[in-house]
């Protein structure tokens, strides 16, 4: 019906901004008809086995029946209403939820992961008087102005905004292995900057769209030490770290620390609609008082829904087994890929597959390799990298590794 009425093509290369690019893109788009399960068909017929969890959030997979479900029941009382002044079942369950998951007992629905990034910081600004952070490179936050601050200052393309952003202070990327160097660096920096400093905001451990490094625990945990001995906070990020990806239900969990605010967003709802939230302490959330944000859609009674059965889901599955066993097949797939021309870092944790390139990689060339394959990735800058559902089979998990190494043997041909 539709489809035979629409040219979808000639209508997104004439009216539509994709993330990150031109109207009409540089790089061609696809459309998708269909998601089930760890695929994604495409219009032409093509089907793809998702490698991207549709950036980290689908971890379940597309179309499960107990998400969908849960989508439709929720539909029958109410879609949307308003969140001042009015409450509902489906949103002070999940905020009970997320208490017991992260011990942070007081909870702030926003409607996107940039939103609950710029709450964090409000509450850190209101809570202190105070309106500097300390954030270290590497980082991503997320595009909105206050959170796009945060950013790496290079990959986050702060020259284009030059004038616009807040200066705050930025630590070097911490190292993946236990540096003491680094940790005296950052324990000097801390301690130049403290008195101006509201908060320390970082992703806990993963690094992930400023450019998909890991780094080593130590390095969080004296950030917390830090903090706690200079009066500031500690704002955790763990939109992409969340639910599990990492092998940790949280990426605060590798260092055994608590953060005083944590953004969650991405995998929160399984992918199935936009939804985050901001959590912080008792005393945080004493300390500030009337905390001045409230979105429109605020606590939306369908994302909440969806969120509640998504964490459901995820209680109820094996998540730690299926990540570690994703996490062995990522390290079998991608290890002849480690020592190809053209490559400098293969690196994994938990569900997180990435290789790194000498030079930015051609997305078109990439993308075009990887779906001849029968795999559907978004490599950016110098990453060709994976993070799929948690239910990806052995053989589907083969395929995405097998794609990544036949993209890595396309570039090698011309390194
Ligand atoms: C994706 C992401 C954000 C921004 O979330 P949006 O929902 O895209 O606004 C913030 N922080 C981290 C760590 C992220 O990965």
């Amino acid at each position: 019906m539709d489809a035979i009425d629409v040219d979808v093509p000639a209508l997104d290369r004439a009216h539509v901004w994709h993330p990150y690019a031109s109207v009409p893109p540089q790089v061609p788009v696809h459309q998708v008809v269909r998601a089930s399960g760890v695929r994604l068909t495409l219009a032409d017929g093509r089907e793809l086995v998702d490698g991207m969890s549709s950036w980290w959030a689908a971890i379940h997979g597309y179309g499960h029946p107990r998400l969908d479900g849960a989508l439709t029941a929720q539909l029958a009382d109410m879609a949307h209403v308003m969140f001042g002044g009015l409450t509902h079942e489906p949103a002070v369950q999940l905020a009970r939820t997320l208490a017991e998951m992260t011990g942070l007992p007081k909870v702030f629905l926003a409607d996107s992961g940039s939103v609950a990034v710029e709450v964090a910081i409000k509450m850190a600004f209101q809570f202190t008087g105070r309106h500097r952070l300390l954030t270290v490179r590497g980082g991503y936050h997320g595009d909105t102005f206050g959170a796009m601050a945060v950013c790496d200052p290079v990959n986050g393309m702060h020259h284009l905004f030059s004038g616009a952003l807040p200066q705050h202070v930025f630590a070097p990327r911490p190292p993946a292995d236990h540096d003491e160097a680094y940790l005296a660096e950052l324990t000097e920096t801390v301690a130049r900057h403290a008195s101006e400093l509201a908060a320390i905001i970082v992703e806990p451990v993963v690094q992930g769209a400023g450019g998909m490094h890991f780094y080593h625990p130590a390095h969080l945990r004296r950030l917390r030490e830090l903090a706690d001995e200079h009066g500031l906070l500690l704002i955790a990020d763990e939109i992409a770290t969340g639910f599990g990806r990492t092998g940790e239900l949280f990426g605060c969990d590798h260092a055994g620390i608590r953060p005083d605010i944590m953004c969650l967003g991405k995998a929160l709802t399984g992918g199935y609609l936009s939804l985050a939230a901001t959590l912080c302490t008792e005393r945080v959330a004493a300390g500030i008082g009337t905390l001045m944000h409230g979105p429109t859609f605020m606590g939306n009674p369908l994302a909440a829904a969806v969120a509640n059965a998504s964490l459901g889901l995820l209680a109820e599955r094996p998540w730690r087994e299926e990540v570690a066993r994703i996490e062995r097949g990522l390290r079998a797939g991608l290890a002849g890929a480690a020592h190809a021309p053209g490559v400098k870092d293969v690196r994994v944790l938990g569900a997180i597959g990435v290789v790194e390139t000498l030079e930015p990689v051609d997305v078109g060339r990439v993308q075009d390799t990887v779906m001849r394959h029968g795999v559907w990735l978004r490599p950016f800058g110098r990453l060709i990298y994976t993070m799929p559902p948690y239910a990806t089979g052995d053989d589907d998990l083969a395929r995405i590794t097998a794609a990544m190494t036949a993209a890595v043997a396309d570039i090698g041909r011309d390194a």
